[in-house]
């Protein structure tokens, strides 16, 4: 073998170690991600704009689908489907009321105190961080139903708008221009950064509640391993897709009181899931208001909740439905 050959071959070895070496760089950063989403992005801007699903980085939120399975394993009590619902019920206001009404559209305001206990609230509904839910939704309504929605199912399709595009790497993304107002706070930077401590603390809390509820009350018929089936995998699976149903479904399916520059819809059946926010093409008629349901009977749990916080003084300054908008609304 010639000198030459030697070298080039040498060459190629150590391109091919270096590249091998890249690669395994690449994919611990991507798993240090699971942790910690401010690892640096090797792919830099271009993350912005790619629509590949990361299934490396999705493997945590396909493995609490996988499970809900468990449950023919762990069986059922009544303690363990009163926990689910009610963790259902108070995560699902906490995102409708303040990852959506207020740290997206900023429609009352609040003590930092009460701002941070919903955000807290809300990170437990493995939804990603506040600001990172904010951001995105503030796009949604900028671009509503155009090439730049981050999930229109007009354009996409109902599994891209559901939850395809919530798994890409352009959506892991924070779009930090969006949210001045709220990224000024270090709590809530925090809280996106490790989007995935308040869950974990959660389901271990919904784990230590059914081992101690089965050890001191087993008459209840629960355990540590049933509770955390249902009340933190069954109900935050139940929750997720609750949610995404106003990006897929509420886009789709439902009536058109205003004729809106996009697809958005009325649909009562998700405003009873999602607790008012099903009044989709109301709420993007007009944004601006912390109400959805523009007539009596359009019924929003979220709305009459706040109502209640203000009485007691928690939240204050919500904003009613103009004048002209209710008229409207009627007809
Ligand atoms: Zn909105
Ligand atoms: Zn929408």
């Amino acid at each position: 073998m010639s000198s030459e050959t030697c070298t080039s071959a040498a060459i190629g070895a150590i391109g091919v170690a270096a590249s091998g070496s890249r690669q395994r760089r690449a994919v611990i950063t991507r798993l240090r991600r699971w942790v910690d989403t401010g690892v640096d992005d090797d792919a830099g801007p271009r993350a912005a704009n790619d629509e590949r699903i990361d299934w490396l980085r999705a493997i945590p939120f396909i493995a609490m689908h996988l499970a809900c399975v468990s449950v023919a394993w762990v069986g059922v009590s009544a303690i363990a489907l009163w926990t689910a619902a009610a963790l259902y019920v108070l995560r699902m206001f906490a995102i409708t009321a303040f990852y959506h009404r207020y740290f997206s559209h900023r429609t009352f305001n609040t003590s930092r105190g009460v701002q941070f206990a919903f955000a807290l609230i809300g990170a437990s509904c493995v939804q990603r961080g506040p600001l990172w839910w904010a951001a995105h939704h503030r796009n949604h309504h900028r671009h509503a139903d155009t090439a730049f929605d981050p999930h229109s199912p007009t354009l996409r399709g109902f599994l891209w708008s559901h939850a395809g595009w919530f798994l890409t790497r352009a959506a892991f993304r924070t779009d930090w221009a969006r949210v001045p107002d709220f990224a000024k706070y270090p709590e809530l930077r925090w809280l996106d950064r490790y989007d995935t401590v308040v869950p974990v603390v959660l389901a271990i809390l919904v784990y230590a509640f059914g081992a101690w509820l089965g050890a001191s009350m087993p008459q209840l018929a629960t355990n540590g391993a049933q509770m955390l089936v249902w009340g933190f995998f069954v109900s935050t699976v139940a929750l997720f897709h609750a949610t995404v149903t106003i990006n897929s479904l509420a886009h789709r399916v439902g009536t058109r009181r205003f004729e809106t520059a996009d697809d958005s819809r009325n649909n009562a059946w998700l405003a009873l899931i999602t607790f008012g926010e099903g009044w989709h093409n109301n709420h993007h008629f007009f944004p601006g208001t912390v109400r959805q349901g523009f007539r009596w009977w359009e019924v929003d749990l979220t709305w009459y909740l706040l109502r209640l916080l203000a009485l007691i003084g928690l939240v204050r300054d919500l904003k009613p439905i103009p004048a002209w908008v209710a008229a409207k609304a009627r007809g």
